[in-house]
């Protein structure tokens, strides 16, 4: 896994976590799509007919640490990935939403940054 280019306010990154293991071929998933950057696979408790999530192959704990830890090129990299998936699943015609949660009040579970991509249905107005 490629190595955060700064450490400025460097969160703690646990190697242990489910998206970890996912992305050593520890743990089994549903691939969707690799690029140099990210990984994408699907959801395993889907909230839409189409719910993938997409992480990067780094060690960035939630979108706050990769926002501030990650190199441009990376980002970059990154955010083109997830645009690929959507495109690849067919989102974007009918579209599609992105989400990231950051921490407590975002009820983050997994703590390895990663980017939903729900869709397949109207998803109605964000929070329900
Ligand atoms: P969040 O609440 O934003 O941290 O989202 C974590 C997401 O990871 C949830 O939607 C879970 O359903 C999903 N998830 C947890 N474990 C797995 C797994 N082993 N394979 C695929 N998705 C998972």
């Amino acid at each position: 896994m490629k190595k955060p280019a700064g450490n400025l306010n460097k969160m703690a990154y646990d190697k242990n976590n489910i998206f970890a293991k996912i992305l050593r071929g520890e743990v089994p998933c549903k691939k969707v799509h690799e690029t140099e950057f990210a990984f994408a696979f699907h959801d395993i408790a889907p909230d839409a007919p189409v719910h993938v999530l997409v992480i990067p192959k780094g060690e960035y704990a939630s979108f706050d640490d990769f926002s501030q830890n990650a190199s441009p090129e990376f980002m970059k990299g990154f955010f083109v990935s997830v645009q690929e998936v959507a495109k690849m699943l067919g989102l974007v015609e009918n579209g599609y939403r992105i989400i990231s949660n950051h921490g407590s009040d975002a009820s983050q579970t997994v703590h390895h940054f990663h980017v939903h991509i729900l869709g397949g249905k109207n998803l109605g107005r964000l929070l329900g």
